[in-house]
Order: structure tokens, then sequence, then C-alpha cells
């Protein structure tokens, strides 16, 4: 990767003269089967450039109470561009049609954006059953509203379910995708969907202050992860798995394993739910850096490229000390 970024043809791309840029655009857009694809800086920017092409000031968003756009991105969404968020409940982030159908009747409104998230970040990593999505598609559809799909796992989903990432994506008028979460680029994300509607992004990523140079140094990091990364994730899922396995066993912990589906193990502790952010600086010191996140009492693991079966087992091994330090060995 770093040799490809360091090999990597460039031009200026906030003309659109990035031969680099443009190679990853395309490709990007044929794998999400979308008539074409925008580079952008981070994935945050990616869904405000969304954002800002389907919605004008005032306009509804419709989405999971936990999604990221909520909880990380609310002051782009509602501080800058001044939208409003309809919340609504979804089965671990996982909208269904029918009851967000029957919320917009409740709240007697009609939202210009329906907003999904697969695989879902704050609910480790559920992923959507594909006619579950086609469902939200419709629906969006049926009410005038756009549908934009937050895909900054979408790689995670298809590896995990064999569906392609383009079968997901048709169920939505715009995708957005990351390269350095799991395939493990440096930087880069990407919004895809029709041409026209890739035409008005590239004016909005402009407005964000994200129309870069000869960006194509880093868009070549994103293309070799794109090309070479994606297969692999499955092994990522492996692991996740264990290390749930392995967390569940050490009797401290509210885990359900078989909901961790992709590369994201998220816990609670069973007692003494204030102790978290102790665990994870012992885990820390043990040599397994994890995230006291997800509320209050939780925390999540990633599995990713850069950790190996060995790796994995040190990590339950220091897991299992932080536990002992931290909560006693149970009687
Ligand atoms: C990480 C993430 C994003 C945003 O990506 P950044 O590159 O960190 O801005 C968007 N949505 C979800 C679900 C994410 O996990």
């Amino acid at each position: 990767m770093r040799r490809a970024m360091a090999e990597a043809e460039v031009g200026d791309d906030y003309y659109g003269d990035d031969p680099t840029v443009r190679a990853l655009e395309e490709e990007t857009a044929e794998v999400l089967g979308k008539e074409a694809a925008l580079f952008v800086p981070t994935g945050s920017m990616g869904n405000e450039v969304a954002v800002a092409v389907h919605t004008k000031p005032g306009d509804v968003i419709a989405l999971d109470a936990q999604a990221h756009m909520i909880t990380v991105e609310e002051r782009a969404v509602v501080g800058l561009l001044r939208r409003r968020f309809q919340e609504l409940a979804g089965d671990r982030g996982r909208l269904d049609a029918q009851v967000v159908q029957r919320a917009l009747e409740a709240h007697d409104v009609r939202p210009a954006m329906l907003e999904a998230e697969n695989t879902f970040n704050r609910h480790s990593g559920s992923i959507y059953d594909l006619d579950a999505l086609r469902s939200l598609g419709a629906l969006a559809a049926s009410v005038g509203a756009r549908f934009h799909l937050d895909g900054a796992r979408l790689w995670n989903a298809s590896a995990a379910t064999g569906v392609p990432a383009a079968s997901y994506a048709a169920c939505a008028d715009s995708v957005m995708v990351c390269y350095s979460k799991g395939l493990g680029a440096p930087i880069g994300s990407a919004v895809a969907g029709s041409a026209a509607f890739v035409k008005e992004a590239r004016s909005a990523r402009r407005m964000f202050g994200g129309g870069m140079r000869q960006v194509g140094i880093v868009a070549a990091g994103a293309r070799h992860a794109l090309r070479h990364h994606r297969d692999r994730l499955v092994d990522d899922h492996r692991r996740a798995r264990r290390l749930a396995e392995a967390l569940a066993e050490m009797g401290a912990f509210q885990i359900d394993p078989l909901e961790v589906e992709t590369n994201i193990v998220m816990a609670r502790a069973a007692r003494q739910p204030d102790r978290v952010p102790a665990f994870v600086e012992s885990a820390s010191r043990h040599g397994a850096r994890i995230l006291a996140f997800g509320g209050p009492g939780a925390f999540r693991a990633i599995t990713h490229l850069d950790v190996d079966d060995a790796d994995l087992e040190r990590a339950i091994v220091a897991l299992r000390a932080a536990v002992a330090e931290t909560w006693g060995t149970p009687s």
C-alpha cells in the first residue's frame, strides 16, 4: 500500500484532474453499482455532503436514534446545516419499514431524507437484512424522501453475508463507504449515487473545504485497500466471534457472542459498571487496546488487519488479567 502511494500519479483533484482519484472513484462506483462516486477525506464529510445535496435547511432526516449521524455528526447536520432529526427506534439500530411508517404517521412528519447504517456501529456491527433495506428504500420513495445509506462498514456486511455491496447500495439513492475502517487505508471515504447526485456532491464537498489538490497519493492507498483488503474481512469476523466467546467465558460481562457477526465486539460490565474506565486502562497496560464506548458500563473492541490469530490470543490473555485486576476473580 505504501509503495502504491509513493508511486501514485497525481494531478489537481480540485479540478477533477487527478488520474488516481478518478480511477478510485470509477472502481468504487463499479463495485457499488452506482453511476458515479466522489472521494472525500472522511466518512463524516461523505454523510454531510449527502445531507447537503438531498435536503435543505429545516428539512427532517429520519434515522435510528443511535446512528453515527446523530451521535457524532449532530453538530454538523443540525448546528451547521440546520436540518432536524426525527429519531426512530430500530432493532439493534436496524429500522423496519412498517415501524418507521407508523412512527412518521404518529409524529405527523414528512422526512426529506431517510438514513440507515449498515453495519450498525453502536450495536456491535449488526447487519441489515437485504429485504428490510429494500423495504426502507421503497418506503422512502413512497413518501418522497431520499434514502441515504451510511456504509462506513458496508464491506463488512458484504463479507459476512455474501450479499454484494452493490445489492445493498441498490436500495438507496446514495451510499457512503469508508476505505479507512476495516479496509485499512490511512485516509479516505467516498459517496456514490447517480451522476447528477455526484455532480452536486462535488460542489457540496467544496463548501465543506474538502476539495483537495494532489490527493492521488492518498487515493492510491484507498485503491489498494479496495482491491486487496475486502476478501480478508471474514478473518476479522471470525476473530471477533472468538473474542466475544472468550469475553463471555470470563463471567464479568453481558455479551451475546451470536450477535457478533462482523468485526465489532461490544460488551457491558455485569456488575460495578463504573469500573469500566479502570478496566480499559488496565487492559491497555496489559497490551490490549479497547474503548469505553456505547454508554455507561460498555466498551468496544475491534478486530482489524493488524491483529492476527496470535495477537488475538495475546489480547484475550491481557483482557483476562484486566478483569481479575478490576473486578477480582469470580467466586
Ligand atoms: C466512522 C464512521 C463514520 C464516519 O467516518 P469518519 O471517517 O470517522 O468521519 C460514519 N458512519 C459510521 C457508522 C462510522 O462508524
